[in-house]
């Protein structure tokens, strides 16, 4: 098995490229002539040569056999979930989810007369959960924004026990950190927006899956909501895909070092990041991923117009929603991803308004660092 700098590289040696290119060619059309050719498939979601081969190299970094391309991480997750939970079924999210999924929990579910509860980060409060209709295990780790981190074999083994389908949403983590289904998981989905497109220019959704028997029922939702990645993109992401390794590795590297010079920062009162032993999933973390990434959330001593004051004082890092791309961006969780929920919500979930979430691009780990520093020094 190649190592996976070499992989994101070369991910289908022996695959021709159409043209005889090193690079793939882009090829943009949606009919196909039928007559002396075995019938698509699957013709409905316009499976077209483009998409196939980055679901393949997707597949592939992801030890998957098989995966599908959407148009953003909310299609993939929306057709993962809907393919294995119908009327009177049951759901169990873990609690800290992306705010669109928690929205499709809330809002959408129900009208579906789908049910759902919430586990926290353990196997105890997911066996606690279950109910004799529970059909999926929705799992994020690490999660958004304090990185809790839920324990994938454990709960894989419980719900493989139980006839449940397992969901991950590897988005935080990327194949570079994480491989869930190589601890059990049966479906890993990515919002490709992030860490595997990388440069915050690129919406799109994947989805990756080991067992064949899957591949029907989600093939099928896949057709009846849409959602394909046009050829153009696809084409893009795989470019993406060849700096992927060497990205997020440096991403590691300095969202670690910014993390240990937080944590020894005066103004700093606490570090979320699951590569520091004072993470309460530092363990876990260590036994199921290869890398801690680059995301990371720190509180500040300040008040409303100092966090402010800090954030528009940055000169590198920029104050921005999305996350897992090569520039370093900033934001407040209480003021953008969760500022629907109310305050109390919030400081349950252990959201607090002096919160700050950081992801951590592939600049010059010193630079950042002093930006921090200075942007410190005139928040107050
Ligand atoms: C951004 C994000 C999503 C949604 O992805 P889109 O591509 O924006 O639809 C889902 N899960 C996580 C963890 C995310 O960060």
């Amino acid at each position: 098995m190649k190592k996976l700098e070499t992989l994101c590289v070369h991910p289908l040696s022996g695959q021709d490229n159409i043209g005889g290119g090193v690079t793939s060619a882009i090829l943009p059309s949606a009919a196909y002539h039928y007559l002396d050719t075995e019938e698509r498939r699957y013709p409905g979601f316009y499976s077209t040569y483009n998409q196939e081969k980055l679901a393949a190299i997707i597949a592939g970094l992801e030890h998957g056999e098989w995966g599908l391309i959407f148009t953003s991480g909310m299609a993939a997750i929306t057709t993962a979930i809907l393919s294995f939970a119908q009327q009177n079924d049951h759901i169990i999210f873990s609690r800290d989810l992306y705010g669109g999924t928690w929205k499709l929990a809330e809002d959408e579910l129900p009208k579906r007369g789908i049910s759902f509860s919430y586990a926290d980060n353990t196997l105890t409060s997911f066996q606690d959960a279950l109910q004799a209709n529970t059909k999926v295990i929705y799992i994020e780790t690490p999660s958004n924004p304090l990185l809790k981190v839920v324990p994938l074999k454990e709960i894989a083994d419980f719900a493989k026990k139980n006839g449940i389908i397992t969901i991950v949403d590897n988005t935080f983590a990327s194949p570079v950190n994480q491989l869930p289904l190589d601890h059990g998981i049966d479906i890993s989905v990515h919002s490709g927006t992030k860490y595997l497109g990388g440069h915050n220019d690129l919406p799109y959704g994947a989805l990756v899956s080991k067992l064949k028997i899957q591949k029907d029922p989600i093939y099928f939702t896949a057709n009846m909501y849409g959602g394909s990645l046009s050829p153009y993109q696809c084409y893009l992401a795989e470019r993406s895909l060849k700096t992927l390794a060497l990205r997020v590795k440096r991403q590691n590297e300095n969202a670690m070092r910014i993390a240990q010079y937080l944590e020894k920062h005066p103004a700093v009162e606490r570090v979320y990041y699951p590569g520091l032993q004072s993470h309460d999933d530092y363990q876990i973390a260590v036994a199921q991923m290869q890398g801690f990434g680059g995301m990371l959330s720190f509180e500040l001593r300040a008040d409303a117009k100092e966090l402010i004051k800090f954030q528009r004082s940055l000169t590198v890092i920029e104050p921005a929603i999305s996350l897992g791309g090569v520039e370093s961006l900033i934001c407040s969780p209480a003021q953008t991803s969760h500022r629907y929920i109310s305050s109390e919500a919030r400081h349950q979930l252990g959201i607090n308004e002096n919160l700050l979430r950081l992801s951590v691009g592939i600049e010059d780990v010193e630079d950042l660092i002093d930006d921090i520093e200075s942007a410190i020094d005139k928040s107050k």
